[in-house]
């Protein structure tokens, strides 16, 4: 579902990430973890060109992009860009809903004026997804009067709302107290029963340890470590990585 090959990215003149590979399957639930600043986040926003990589391949559901160092992008790369990111949805650390529309009006903008679908059916969609991560009761709330862990689980709903393929989670609980992130989390929990692909960037070690089925450790820029949980959390780990993980 999503592979990436010899990805380069650096800002400015320093090496954000090198030569990364990675391939996540349909149905996985891969975790990204590492210290602050070794590429989690930088990795996941090239998935879908938020950051444009320096040189390297990413193919996402079934759509492929090969950057050559110093080479602009093609009108055919930038198509395939476009429909890449119609398969894939995007959850931030700070939420990002429009503060001017209401809960359901921030899920169905995009089945309106991206998807050009009927105003009722993208309602009905809307608010059953707003069931769907347990915000039946907040349809016509305005973000302001929404909790964090509220806030986040309307993007989630707004992302599903496209019916994305493959998610990417970028942090989104960092953003939250500690007793708001376990409906989040929930919420993931779900998607994860349910199939859904999804790479997740987090500090929840026990939601990786508890629903990952491969997690991934960055450092420096490179992937490190690529593991099942099991294998990650206890027998396998590299002493660099216990001392991450005693951290928590
Ligand atoms: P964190 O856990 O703190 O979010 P991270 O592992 O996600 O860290 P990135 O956000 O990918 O790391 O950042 C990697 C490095 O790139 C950092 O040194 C960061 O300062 C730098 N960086 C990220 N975005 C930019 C940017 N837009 N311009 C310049 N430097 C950037």
């Amino acid at each position: 579902k999503v592979a990436v090959t010899s990805l380069v990215k650096s800002f400015d003149k320093l090496p954000v990430l090198r030569d990364v590979n990675l391939e996540v399957y349909a149905g996985e639930v891969v975790v990204i973890l590492g210290p602050s600043g070794s590429g989690k986040t930088t990795l996941l926003r090239s998935l879908n060109f938020l950051e444009q990589p320096d040189s390297g391949t990413i193919r996402v559901c079934g759509h492929g992009i090969s950057i050559a160092r110093g080479q602009p992008l093609s009108r055919e790369d930038k198509q395939q860009i476009t429909q890449l990111r119609q398969k894939t949805a995007m959850v931030f650390q700070a939420f990002n809903l429009f503060p001017h529309k209401t809960a359901l009006e921030n899920v169905t903008e995009g089945l309106i004026s991206v998807r050009k679908m009927e105003k009722s059916q993208a309602i009905a969609r809307g608010r059953a997804l707003l069931k769907q991560v347990g915000l039946a009761e907040k349809a016509d709330s305005y973000p302001a009067k929404l909790s964090g862990g509220q806030k986040q689980r309307v993007a989630i709903a707004r992302g599903l709302a496209m019916e994305p393929e493959v998610i990417f989670f970028d942090e989104p609980t960092s953003a939250l107290d500690p007793e708001l992130r376990d409906e989040v989390l929930s919420v993931m929990r779900q998607l994860a029963g349910a199939g859904m692909t999804m790479i997740v960037v987090t500090h929840e070690l026990r939601f990786a340890r508890e629903v990952a089925d491969r997690v991934i450790f960055m450092e420096g820029g490179a992937i490190v470590a690529n593991e099942k949980p099991a294998v990650f959390f206890d027998d396998g780990a590299s002493p660099r990585i216990k001392q991450f993980l005693n951290r928590y």
